[in-house]
């Protein structure tokens, strides 16, 4: 059984229209496939709707989400929300604020991009982006267009890396909320590639531990940011803390270079993830 539990599509940053993305799922081989757009669910009904038979599709989302620690240190950090009741007030106004978030900061990188003389303008994004929650993926499509980068890869290494000087962060719900908003909405949280170091600063195994007591179910090991040695780390995190290990693409379409089903996630480990009772079911048969 082949199950990939991340993959984004044009509802968020993804370059794949919902309806396409579960065509895609089928030819890739998947048997379960979760869609998981940033801070939003409004890519469900149009994958649920075109869901060949026999796909099973997992309705989820992935959050905005920062750890503070005592210091006022500020870590960005991603936390998918599965089979979660799209209508659940509290969830429904965090995902809400996060994309109007998206918008300001969005505007604010390009604004800075503008000031110091790089071509790119704000309704060039807001039409790339189609209505989508707003992300840099989107920015970095209109940078390639005005042939200020080769590619959305060299976009990410310089001007728009959390690093550049360009760079402004979201309004990200504070980690240890997301999860109990999650799990109060009927949901099942996993903390997505805890290690991608490449995007900029992890969090320690301290913080993992407590997002595991604060609700947590599981935590994505196999991602194509993960060294192979932060997989074995997170493998052995995951047997000590009792939390399921995952894998998954983390699949954006043409912004991305990862194919989808890249990595997947075992029957097992999809089986323990979702034996809890939860607000809705994968949509199967
Ligand atoms: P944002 O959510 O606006 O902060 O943008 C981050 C998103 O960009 C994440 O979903 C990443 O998966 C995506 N991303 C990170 N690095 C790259 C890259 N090199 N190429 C394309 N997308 C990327
Ligand atoms: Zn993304
Ligand atoms: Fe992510
Ligand atoms: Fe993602």
């Amino acid at each position: 059984m082949a199950i990939d539990l991340h993959t984004h599509t044009t509802a968020s940053d993804g370059t794949d229209r919902p309806s396409d993305l579960v065509t895609k799922a089928v030819a890739a081989g998947l048997d379960v496939l979760a869609i998981t757009d940033h801070d939003t669910t409004g890519g469900w009904d149009e994958a649920i709707a075109a869901r060949p038979v026999g796909l099973t599709l997992v309705p989820g989302a992935e959050f905005s989400c920062a750890f503070v620690d005592a210091d006022g240190h500020r870590i960005s950090l991603h936390l998918l929300g599965y089979l979660f009741d799209p209508d659940h007030e509290g969830l429904r106004a965090e995902r809400a604020r996060l994309r109007v978030s998206r918008l300001g900061r969005g505007r604010a990188i390009v604004d800075n991009l503008i000031a110091d003389g790089i071509p790119v303008t704000w309704n060039q994004v807001v039409e790339i982006a189609g209505g989508g929650a707003v992300g840099r993926p989107h920015i970095a499509r209109v940078l390639v267009e005005n042939r200020v980068v080769a590619s959305v890869d060299e976009a990410f290494a310089n001007v728009l890396s959390s690093r550049s000087k360009y760079y402004v962060p979201k309004a990200d719900s504070d980690i240890f909320d997301a999860i109990r908003l999650v799990r109060e909405a009927g949901g099942v949280a996993v903390f997505a590639h805890p290690l991608a170091r490449r995007r900029g600063e992890v969090v320690g195994d301290n913080v993992i531990v407590a997002m595991a007591r604060a609700g947590l179910s599981g935590i994505e090991v196999d991602h194509h940011d993960h060294e192979p040695r932060d997989r074995v780390h997170l493998a052995r995190m995951a047997a000590d803390l009792g939390l399921v290990g995952t894998g998954s693409s983390d699949y954006h379409g043409t912004n991305k270079r990862i194919a989808l089903g890249a990595y997947t996630t075992g029957r097992a480990a999809y089986e323990q993830l979702f034996s809890q009772p939860t607000a809705r079911e994968p949509v199967t048969g």
